[in-house]
């Protein structure tokens, strides 16, 4: 048995061959960068309007309006002072532009453009440059691509950008008493739900699940299930069976295939028969079978290396502190992930919290951590991680 922080560090220490691959702007959403970038020119790369406006050659209150310029237009317009021309955001400002007075506070009369306000210099200008200078340091290797970095690629004239590789992952449900959702079922037995919850999870963090089989609680057909799905997948994700009982056909299996264990067992609440291990470059996760155990080892462990296996600088969901609206005291005996709600700024730990209820976490959006015997008092802060 490790401790939380024992099988975190674990997790946190493999060595990982990172591979990279190039991808089309509009896929990169959630792969981080294998290379750093630079900007190849200046943004912007010329001066131009933030406003619809004009733009202005001297500081008056008066100016003769000589023409217009729009955005993309690239005519390079020569004013005198005293002269205006019409131009409209984005578009290039004359060279010897002085200032772009926004159009609300303006009026024209006949070809004379009257000012509510004096100019200031530079005054509505977007500078050349003013972003980024070309052969500047854009983004690290490591940077996770959110939408504005794809914005700032694509404005860089990117379509296609080096990344790292993101993991295929497989995932195998164990159990005789599981029935597929939408088919019959008899006494005695459950339909499976912990799949859906892992790949839903895999999906909210731009992770596909490639292959899922479901297993029956038999050695020979746990055995060669994990052969088949370590034949096609960088981490496979196992729930049920990894815990003590006589139809818990895991570990064994894993062990007769070549997987080398690196941590069974985690003192914690939920999730406690949780195992890692590793065989070469693939990583294997056997997650205990009940819903709310599964799925908040998922989210406190196999995110974190899913997302180290990207290339990601750093890993796993943050941990944010909240005041808690009520006392609690957790008599579970081990430190805890609570199924919690964070509103408005403030945690409550939900009702429900045995290792099968999974509806306490599906109607709150957090996991508490309470140390084992911590006593809280209304208000004192609580480490929180946000799951949805
Ligand atoms: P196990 O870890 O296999 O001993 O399973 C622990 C509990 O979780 C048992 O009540 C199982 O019926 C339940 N369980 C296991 N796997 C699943 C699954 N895929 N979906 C729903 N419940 C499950
Ligand atoms: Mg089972």
């Amino acid at each position: 048995m490790v401790t939380i922080e024992e099988a975190l560090r674990i997790i946190g220490d493999q060595k990982i061959n990172l591979k990279s691959e190039s991808k089309p702007l509009e896929g990169a959403l959630g792969y981080a960068l294998s290379t750093s970038t630079v900007s190849p020119f200046d943004v912007p790369e010329f001066d131009n309007s933030a406003m619809d406006g004009y733009a202005l050659c001297g500081l008056y209150k008066e100016y003769q309006l000589v023409g217009e310029v729009a955005a993309g237009d690239a005519k390079d317009i020569m004013l005198q002072d005293g002269e205006a021309v019409r131009i409209f955001t984005g578009a290039k400002v004359p060279k010897n532009s002085t200032a772009v007075m926004m159009q609300e506070k303006t009026s024209v009369k006949d070809s004379t453009l009257f000012l509510d306000e004096m100019p200031k210099v530079g005054q509505n200008i977007r500078k050349k440059g003013g972003q980024l200078t070309e052969g500047q340091a854009v983004f690290e290797q490591g940077h996770i691509l959110n939408p504005p970095s794809l914005a700032l690629m694509g404005s860089l004239g990117l379509s296609q950008l080096e990344v790292f590789s993101k993991p295929q992952v497989n995932i195998i449900t164990t159990g005789n008493e599981l029935v597929k959702p939408g088919e019959p079922k008899t006494e005695g037995q459950i339909y499976e739900s912990n799949s859906y919850a892992i790949s839903g999870a895999l999906r909210q963090f731009g992770f596909q699940q490639h292959q899922k089989t479901q297993i029956r609680d038999d050695f020979e057909a746990t055995k060669a299930g994990i052969k088949t799905a370590l034949e096609s997948c960088d981490v496979l994700i196992i729930s049920g069976g990894i815990s003590v009982g006589d139809y818990d056909f895991v570990k064994q299996s894993l062990e007769e295939n070549g997987v080398n264990e690196l941590f069974y067992k985690v003192f914690q609440k939920p999730g406690k028969p949780l195992y890692f291990g590793r065989k070469d470059n693939q990583f294997v996760f056997a997650l205990p079978g009940n819903p709310a155990s599964s799925l908040t080892c998922f989210y406190v462990y196999v995110l974190p290396l899913l997302q180290k296996l990207c290339g990601y600088g750093s890993y796993g969901l943050a941990t944010y502190q909240f005041p808690i609206k009520h006392a609690y005291e957790n008599r579970f005996g081990r430190p805890s992930f609570l199924k919690a709600a964070v509103v408005d700024g403030k945690v409550e730990v939900l009702d429900g919290q045995g290792s099968s209820m999974i509806q306490s976490m599906a109607k709150g959006n957090a996991l508490a951590f309470v140390d084992d015997g911590e006593v809280l008092n209304e208000g004192d802060l609580v480490k929180c991680k946000l799951i949805s």
